[in-house]
């Protein structure tokens, strides 16, 4: 096998959004950089419910194109177990991920970054700042000032740099099925919070199309894929499958440390997702673009330590998405039981909470202390962390 050596100011690994964001930071401010992917094709295979809300994208000054967007959404509900539901009017989009992912790295190409894709990286020297990957039957060795490790849930780069213990971090990822189904017509996007079925997270039917939904589950039990046909069969939503994906989503919060010397993660790497609901596109955006520009600083002075880069941390975690009461309201969610999320159903009845006022969450606080709610009288301390962590997924995405 034929050896290459190149370099770089900024090497990306991982050409998802979180990695084409932070490489479209550094190739506009005129740095030399590769990003590295190992899959064919960008943003194939999709491993995606494609549910994104509008507010994800105003936030990085990107408009919804057609050649991205499947289908405009105006509504999101999260439904209870006997039927109740409550309602947000914000919007939001169902991607073509692949086509969103493309547009996103075709975005840091224009801008100047080098794309290799089936680029498989296989070793990081820390030391070095050298990675060594498979392209076309050679092994290239890529030195770079800068690495961001972009590379997903499972991330080989932040192990490799010492942030994350890979057995620890498995029990911080929960697994995620879905069916891309044809003849189920469904308005907007509909997230079913059931712990019977889907204990530690939740299922999900997204309008993808005309008559076609992706249809999901997100759960810390193992048979995901029964657990899924069972609802499917319990809603009797009648289709025919014509497609499937799987994949493992940071559900426990962030890594603890995100930055080591000429290192930064971003994304599902970083496990940046929402933990409420999932929803990790936004966030490894935001992220992305965070380690972009920090990146750019850290090559303007010339200083790729960890002291310097630890600025990162400081500014990704004033991102809304990565307030606390998010994460506490995921753990007071999976504390829920059955009769509890029945009671929660009932107290908001089906409603619709887009312009809910501070008058109208008082009247709901207060309705938890009539005698058929007792069984949440626990939760009520907890109220307004989970009013706040909707509040701002309602602005920042899921
Ligand atoms: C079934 C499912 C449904 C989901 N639904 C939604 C949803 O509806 N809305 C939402 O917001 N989020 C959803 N998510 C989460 C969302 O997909 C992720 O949060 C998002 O993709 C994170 O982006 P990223 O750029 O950090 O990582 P990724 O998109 O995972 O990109 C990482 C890239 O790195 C590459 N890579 C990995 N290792 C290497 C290596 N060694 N060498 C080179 N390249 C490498 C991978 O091939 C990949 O392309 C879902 C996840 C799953 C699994």
């Amino acid at each position: 096998m034929s050896e290459e050596f190149l370099e770089y100011d900024v090497a990306v690994v991982g050409a998802g959004p979180a990695g084409s964001n932070a490489a479209y930071e550094c190739a506009k401010s005129g740095y030399k950089v590769i990003i590295l992917e190992e899959d064919p094709v960008v943003g194939v295979p999709v491993q995606c419910g494609e549910g994104l809300s509008c507010f994800a994208l105003q936030h990085l000054d990107l408009k919804p194109e057609d050649e991205f967007v499947s289908a405009n959404i105006s509504r999101l509900r999260v439904i209870f177990t006997n039927g109740n539901w409550m309602s947000v009017h914000d919007g939001g989009y169902e991607l073509d991920r692949d086509k969103f992912d493309q547009f996103l790295v075709k975005r840091a190409t224009d801008a100047g970054s080098d794309l290799y894709t089936s680029a498989r990286v296989i070793e990081f020297n820390s030391e070095e700042k050298i990675l060594k990957l498979t392209y076309k039957k050679k092994i290239i060795f890529v030195k770079a000032k800068i690495i961001i490790g972009a590379d997903g849930p499972k991330s080989n780069i932040a192990a490799w740099s010492g942030l994350l213990q890979k057995e620890e971090w498995r029990e911080k990822l929960i697994r995620a099925y879905e069916l891309k189904m044809e003849g189920v017509d469904v308005n907007g996007f509909d997230m079913y919070f059931d712990v019977d079925i889907a204990p530690g997270g939740y299922l999900w039917v997204f309008q993808k199309g005309d008559n076609i939904a992706n249809v999901g589950i997100a759960t810390t039990a193992k048979d995901s894929a029964n657990r899924l046909d069972r609802f499917i069969q319990q809603k009797k939503i009648d289709g025919k499958v014509i497609g499937k994906t799987a994949g493992a989503i940071p559900y426990k919060g962030p890594l603890e440390k995100t930055y080591a010397d000429g290192v930064l993660i971003a994304g599902d790497a970083a496990g940046s997702t929402n933990p409420v609901f999932l929803g990790g596109i936004s966030t490894a955006m935001q992220t992305g673009s965070l380690a972009g520009k920090t990146a750019v600083e850290s090559l303007e002075a010339d200083d790729y330590s960890a002291g310097f880069l630890s600025r990162y941390q400081k500014k990704w975690m004033k991102l809304p998405l990565a307030d606390k009461s998010l994460l506490e309201t995921a753990k007071v969610m999976h504390q829920f039981t059955p009769e509890m999320w029945e009671k929660m159903g009932e107290l908001v009845g089906k409603s619709d909470v887009t312009n809910i006022t501070t008058l109208g969450k008082l009247r709901v606080v207060l309705k938890a202390f009539y005698p058929k709610y007792w069984s949440l009288i626990p939760v009520v301390p907890y109220m307004p962390t989970v009013m706040k962590a909707f509040s701002i997924t309602r602005k920042w995405g899921w």
